[in-house]
């Protein structure tokens, strides 16, 4: 039997405030909008439920604000069986929003207010060890303070848990705090910002993995968008096509790629990294079928009917 992967996601929680309008309003100006969607988004929030569709047991150790979303975003974990004991409430700050206008060609404006999760921090860590010492992976991103990240990167290589680092998005980073780290998953601006080398092919993402791998980081996965991903190790590197699908939004395939890589790796496939790689390039490339970001995620029934319909001779 597959075994049941217990996984931990330290990161965001943040509300997207969708406005779809004729057009942006100029300074000073009030224009009516079209239409409006509020939806529950956040990198970590994002791969914990992408974790949780995949099938597996999800932790979510984060902040959020006191606010109406705060109460709303730990309800929508716990519908989705999240365990949000460790999502707490600080008082006196916002949750993370992000207010998004959108024009009908597509163009977008996106603010971030962090709020809340710029207040989760090492103690809060410390305060889920007991639980996070239990699960087989631990997956975070950089929407939390960096100081968190890097604790929760040594905590997770002292008690020998399996950690995923989703640089996203890019800032300047120390790389000597992540020595020794399991696995770091940029996009292509990610791996060109963090490296400063350009990132516009398979060749490029080589030559950038090869850096990344020299400061210690013991695999690289570089994904792709529709040229899938790049593995790379010091055993080699690989590159994994995407699978053809009929993308519409790409809007959050890279928290669907991390939240599935998560449970394939724990699952314990006989060639764990290639075939997990394998999956959530399906996995993450289904999610661009659909419109937004947590709604667009496939549950793991519609995965494995597809994974079954497309990979059977
Ligand atoms: P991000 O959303 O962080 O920019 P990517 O665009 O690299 O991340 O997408 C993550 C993964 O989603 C890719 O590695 C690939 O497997 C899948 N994917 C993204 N876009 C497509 C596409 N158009 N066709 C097929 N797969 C895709």
């Amino acid at each position: 039997m597959i075994k049941r992967p217990r996984i931990a996601v330290v990161g965001s929680a943040n509300i997207d405030l969708t406005t779809f309008s004729d057009r942006f309003p100029k300074a000073g100006e009030t224009i009516f909008g079209q239409k409006f969607d509020l939806g529950f988004g956040g990198k970590g929030a994002n791969q914990a439920v992408a974790s949780r569709l995949c099938g597996a047991d999800v932790f979510m150790v984060a902040r959020v604000g006191d606010d109406l979303f705060g109460p709303a975003t730990i309800q929508n974990f716990q519908k989705l069986g999240i365990d949000a004991t460790h999502v707490k409430q600080v008082e006196g700050v916002s949750s993370g929003v992000a207010p998004i206008f959108v024009e009908p060609s597509g163009q977008n404006r996106i603010f971030v207010v962090k709020g809340a999760n710029d207040l989760l921090k090492p103690a809060d860590v410390d305060a889920a060890a007991d639980l996070l010492r239990t699960v087989d992976c631990m997956v975070l991103q950089f929407e939390i303070p960096l100081e968190t990240v890097y604790y929760s990167v040594n905590f997770a290589r002292k008690n020998n848990i399996r950690c995923i680092l989703n640089p996203a998005p890019a800032q300047a980073i120390d790389m000597n705090a992540l020595t020794g780290l399991d696995y770091f998953v940029p996009n292509e601006s990610e791996a060109e910002a963090i490296t400063g080398m350009p990132v516009r092919n398979v060749e490029d993402a080589k030559k950038c993995a090869e850096k990344l791998l020299s400061s210690g980081i013991k695999r690289i996965i570089v994904t792709l968008g529709a040229n899938g991903s790049l593995l790379a190790s010091h055993e080699g590197t690989e590159h994994i096509p995407a699978f053809s699908v009929n993308s519409i939004d790409s809007t959050g395939a890279g928290d669907a790629f991390i939240g599935s890589f998560a449970v394939f790796l724990g699952e314990g496939l006989p060639l764990p990294e290639r075939e997990a790689v394998r999956r959530a390039n399906l996995y993450a490339g289904l999610s661009t079928t659909g419109v937004g970001t947590q709604k667009s995620f496939y549950d793991r029934t519609r995965l494995d009917a597809e994974w079954t319909a497309r990979t059977r001779n």
